[in-house]
């Protein structure tokens, strides 16, 4: 199903946010081979458009962006922009690229699937904190690879141990998101059709696999 929704881009009364808000999602740029590259704001989006650097399109999803009223003509100017669009050689910002995706709360309460490592139960982020498996104080590391979901009462309750200090057993293995995956767990207003893009193409361990 071809969905497509108008966004005013430019109009002399109104007045539009800078970023975000329900109606101004993010457009997933990808690079010429089809690897997910980063979101991009729709203004961005259409720079790229207009300097033609969209070498082609995917997903189901398309803005039109209207802009201002061309005096001379009357007409009013828009671009199209696909949800899912694949950028020109070297326009992709590389600086971009993280091979290992910055560790932030959201996104691992979101790899976890919201779930407690240790009880199993599921909880509001706010009810959930960052576990070190193996504590800092012991020497563990800040990493990916070294913390879980936890609720407020099982990390209460592991304290500065380890899970076999603790006899606590960790109910799932932590892992790295690759690109993909990052990409969909930092996304609060992911489209549905770049969810089903991203998914395909993240690692074999992930929890957000489909299927
Ligand atoms: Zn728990």
């Amino acid at each position: 199903m071809k969905m497509d929704t108008v966004l005013a881009l430019h109009s002399g009364e109104g007045r539009i946010p800078a970023h975000g808000g329900p109606h101004h999602p993010l457009i997933l740029t990808l690079d010429m081979h089809g690897v997910p590259n980063r979101w991009v704001s729709w203004q961005h989006a259409c720079f790229y458009y207009a300097k033609d650097l969209v070498a082609w399109v995917a997903g189901e999803h398309h803005f039109t962006f209207l802009g201002g009223v061309n005096r001379a003509t009357g007409q009013r100017s828009s671009i199209t922009a696909h949800s899912i669009i694949a950028i020109r050689g070297k326009a992709l910002a590389q600086h971009h690229f993280h091979a290992v995706p910055p560790l932030n709360n959201r996104e691992i309460f979101h790899r976890d699937r919201h779930m407690c490592a240790y009880c199993g139960g599921t909880f509001s982020g706010f009810r959930l904190t960052r576990d070190h498996i193996r504590p800092v104080s012991q020497g563990g590391l800040d990493t990916w690879m070294n913390v879980v979901t936890a609720c407020r009462a099982c990390n209460q309750r592991k304290s500065g141990r380890t899970p076999e200090q603790a006899s606590m057993e960790l109910l799932y293995a932590p892992y790295v998101p690759n690109k993909a995956e990052y990409l969909i767990l930092c996304n609060r207003q992911i489209q549905a059709d770049q969810m089903d893009f991203l998914s395909r193409h993240v690692a074999s361990q992930s929890r957000w696999r489909p299927g």
